[in-house]
């Protein structure tokens, strides 16, 4: 834990894995620099917890996703965090009759089809809505929503055609046995961190950049900002003189929302590891639940979109509660004295991310790079919005840190 310097050559505002990948890019460049944190801990959106004794649940991001192209993977050998290479259960393993085989099978393939069509599509380099590529009339339409809620955190009405597209997907997804957010608080360990220390103004009007926070004022030559796209958004963070056109990108990078629960599960034996359950429901409104994820015994569902919002909404608990209905919709009544809520997460309820991951509404798929470009050769932007082809991701997010880390750089050794 660091106290707030007054000034320093580099500020690096948000210690996610964005601010971490930047404050790492910076450690032997001679410059000082401290990382400016909201929160009293490291990793923002990447979060682990001790849910019960014998379970660890990520409350954030927990797969290693493309994981032959993640960064992550080279600083958990690095730290010794086992890595986990399992299949995910999403999509070919099927646990109950909610959700029979044949079933699935058609629907993964037209699941397939509508991803090829959004590939062929963006070749014309015109954007439009998502859903515009959407069969009409095709039963399985409201679960193909229903997956977008998951990877997009929104439905396919506000997700941009080229965004979509752009996203990069090697299909390797591997995991951290420890957790993917203690890898992240390992990897900023050794880091100089001033927690608790919620930046408000970044002006700009002056020789040196003066940076107001929680915790008093900071001058500084350079920033490094990795906050959310809804925090720029809504001004929870501003510039003086006003930058409206950064306002603007990150108001059509929105985040979406996808929420996570942990129930513990007794008589755990009874289900398989890394099972998946889910139903053909026919809705958008639904959960898909990853049974005994490293064997422990639990279940996690995963909500998105709109649905996980209201869910939010409807207060603490209310994921969790509607996840055991919806278990024992699948499996039967018996299920639910073994299943106890142990965690859930309300990330747009998080004052300091206020939402899970960013999409570009159609028509702004550009506006990532526009999020990204330095500011007069003093402000750097970095964050999982910034990411070209990973963002909605962490290794994106830490990867666009370091970008940025060697923007800075850069700049600097053109004025010296
Ligand atoms: C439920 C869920 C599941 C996910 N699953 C995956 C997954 O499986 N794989 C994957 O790769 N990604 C996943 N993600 C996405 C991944 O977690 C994020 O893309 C990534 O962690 C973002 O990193 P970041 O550094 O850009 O932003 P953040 O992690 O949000 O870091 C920004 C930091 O800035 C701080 N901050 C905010 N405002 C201020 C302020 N005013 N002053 C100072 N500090 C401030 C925040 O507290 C935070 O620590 C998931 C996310 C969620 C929510």
């Amino acid at each position: 834990m660091s106290s707030l310097p007054s000034s320093v050559d580099i500020a690096i505002i948000g210690a996610g894995a964005a601010g971490l990948g930047a404050a790492h890019a910076l450690r032997d460049s001679g410059l000082s620099f401290i990382v400016l944190e909201a929160r009293n801990r490291v990793g923002g959106r990447g979060y682990t917890i001790q849910a019960a004794p014998d379970v660890v649940f990520d409350v954030g991001c927990g797969w290693l996703h493309s994981a032959d192209r993640n960064t992550f993977v080279g600083i958990a050998n690095e730290l010794n965090f086992e890595i986990n290479k399992d299949l995910p259960p999403w999509r070919d393993r099927a646990v109950g009759k909610a959700f029979p085989q044949d079933e699935r099978a058609e629907f993964i393939h037209t699941l397939d089809g509508f991803f090829d069509r959004v590939e062929e599509a963006a070749k014309s380099g015109r954007d439009a809505p998502a859903d515009t590529l959407l069969e009409p009339g095709n039963r399985w339409n409201p679960m193909i929503d229903a997956i977008s809620t998951y990877i997009n955190g929104t439905e396919l009405d506000r997700v941009s055609i080229l965004d979509f597209d752009a996203y990069e997907d090697t299909n390797l997804n591997w995991r951290v046995r420890r957790g993917y957010g203690a890898l992240m608080a390992a990897y900023g360990a050794s880091l100089p961190v001033a927690f608790d220390c919620a930046v408000t103004l970044i002006d700009r009007s002056t020789k040196r950049l003066r940076i107001e926070t929680s915790q008093g004022t900071l001058a500084a030559d350079k920033v490094i900002i990795t906050v959310p796209t809804n925090m720029i958004a809504d001004e929870a963070i501003r510039f003086h003189p006003a930058l409206p056109e950064k306002v603007d990108a990150a108001a059509q990078l929105p985040l979406g929302l996808a929420d996570k629960v942990v129930l513990a599960l007794a008589d755990a034996e009874a289900l398989p590891k890394e099972g998946n359950l889910r139903g053909a429901t026919m809705r958008t409104e639904m959960g898909t639940y990853h049974l005994r994820p490293f064997g422990q015994p639990c279940i996690e569902g995963f909500f998105g979109g709109r649905f996980a919002r209201s869910l939010e909404d409807a207060g603490d608990g209310a994921i969790a509660a509607h996840s055991i209905d919806e278990i024992a919709s699948f499996l039967g009544n018996d299920i639910r004295r073994k299943l106890k809520p142990l965690k859930e997460s309300r990330w747009a309820h998080d004052p300091f991310a206020r939402g899970s991951y960013s999409h570009a509404l159609p028509g702004h798929s550009g506006k990532r790079a526009v999020l990204a470009a330095p500011v007069d050769g003093r402000l750097f932007f970095a964050g999982e919005a910034t990411s070209p082809n990973f963002f909605t991701t962490a290794h994106g997010a830490r990867d666009s840190g370091e970008r940025a880390a060697k923007e800075v750089l850069t700049a600097a050794a053109l004025k010296a």
